[in-house]
């Protein structure tokens, strides 16, 4: 039976029926003309669905914060048909029997394309390479390697891995952190770090890792992309090896979009997150980077934690906050609405880009007959006000909690099947 998205405006364009049967579009037929199951979507926007380059599903090892299942529910809900899974989880995933696991644990859900990311370094030490081409050859055909929570910091290895993972189109996602630079580091480096007496994270322990990396990458011709880029000097860094040809991509998340180091002041663990949150004047460079292509990709960083490890004092709290549910709202509000991203380049940022880059074929389709179904439908009008414990992930550490941001995920409909309908899970 073909299903039928009525009236839907493909990147927010002239309504059409999107016609899709056996999991792929096969019609854009006028409004009001297409059969089937009818999904109203009068006057909502069509967009391919996101895809997610960093998300923390947390199993297998930390059950209580998340598992493949509720975090894929939360993907979905988001209008996410794709995530990447980190690698640190416990066990790590840096064998071909995790990796595996973990992908057909999101098979199983059946709610997204799970797709594992690979250790680079076996059990995120720093020391030895991982089986990669393991991980690559298994199941889970794991094309995105990274130690993320951890930066590769030696600089023999992160070229040994760049160079091992051409051999399959691999690239390596490196968490730019120079760990000298950053020990105990509790919060961005600067005159409020200083003020509140907590120890700086400073834009330079990232910006020197981004420096050397570009210039590895150019060396042995290998593809870097760099995790959760956060500051201005980072955004300059990307900038010049792009312009050199260095075959760099890198992603932002939105809590680097949207929110900054002011936050700190209310010693509120819930805005203890690695990178840290930076200036107005790097949130400004960020979103400039992300309008003009420097940024390719929004990524959710995606980073559950139980009430207990969230709920004490600053320095003793995990690092990290939910985005899944939240990132298209946040991207709408930080991009779409100030004019700085059109619905197709945000399409471009949140589904084509991040798919090319973890070289994943069946996602980040144009919307056009042919392309496998993979649609998320958002009604821009909407707006909503954040409440943790109406979210789907099994943490409630969303820093947005009482805010209202703009748009809604109505419909997400993965390769072809309704994995969200009017919100809900269907
Ligand atoms: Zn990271």
């Amino acid at each position: 039976m073909a299903q039928v998205l009525r009236g839907v405006r493909p990147y927010g364009e002239e309504p059409v029926d999107i016609v899709v049967a056996d999991g792929v579009i096969t019609e854009l037929a006028p409004a009001g003309s297409g059969t089937g199951d009818i999904i109203d979507s009068d006057g909502l926007v069509a967009l391919p669905g996101f895809v997610d380059l960093h998300t923390h599903l947390r199993e297998p090892g930390r059950e209580d914060a998340e598992t493949v299942l509720t975090g894929s529910r939360a993907a979905a809900l988001g209008g996410f048909t794709c995530v990447h899974a980190m690698a640190n989880t416990n066990p790590v995933a840096d064998t071909a029997g995790v990796v595996e696991q973990v992908w057909r644990l999101g098979q199983v859900a059946g709610l997204v394309d799970v797709r594992p990311v690979g250790a680079v370094t076996v059990g995120l030490g720093g020391e030895r390479m991982a089986e990669l081409g393991a991980m690559a050859h298994s199941a889970a055909e794991v094309r995105v390697f990274s130690d993320d929570g951890k930066c590769v910091h030696d600089a023999v290895l992160m070229r040994r891995a760049l160079e091992y993972v051409k051999a399959f189109d691999g690239v390596v996602a490196q968490h730019a952190q120079e760990p000298r630079l950053t020990e105990n580091a509790q919060m961005n480096e600067g005159e409020l770090s200083g003020r509140l007496g907590l120890a700086g994270w400073p834009a330079v322990a990232e910006e020197a890792i981004i420096a050397r990396d570009v210039l590895l990458a150019q060396h042995v011709g290998s593809r870097l992309h760099v995790c959760h880029v956060s500051t201005a000097g980072s955004v300059e860094v990307i900038r010049w090896a792009k312009a050199r040809g260095v075959p760099v991509t890198a992603e932002v998340t939105p809590h680097h979009l949207i929110l900054t180091e002011d936050l700190v002041t209310s010693y509120d663990p819930i805005f203890k997150v690695n990178p840290p949150l930076r200036t107005a004047e790097d949130v400004a460079a960020l979103r400039e980077a992300l309008a003009d292509g420097t940024i390719d990709a929004i990524a959710t960083d995606h980073a559950p934690h139980p009430h207990e490890d969230k709920d004490c004092e600053w320095a003793a709290a995990a690092m990290g906050m939910l985005g899944l549910e939240t990132a298209f709202s946040v991207a709408m509000a930080t991009m779409v609405e100030p004019g700085l991203l059109s619905w197709r380049a945000l399409a471009d940022r949140m589904s084509v880009r991040p798919a090319r880059i973890g070289r994943v074929t069946t996602q980040g389709h144009d919307l056009v007959v042919g392309a496998v179904a993979n649609i998320v439908v958002v009604d821009p009008s909407a707006s909503r006000t954040i409440t943790p414990t109406a979210l789907a992930s099994k943490s409630r550490n969303t820093p947005y909690e009482g805010m209202e941001l703009p748009g809604r995920v109505v419909h997400t409909l993965f390769a072809g099947t309704p994995t969200v309908l009017d919100g809900s899970l269907a």
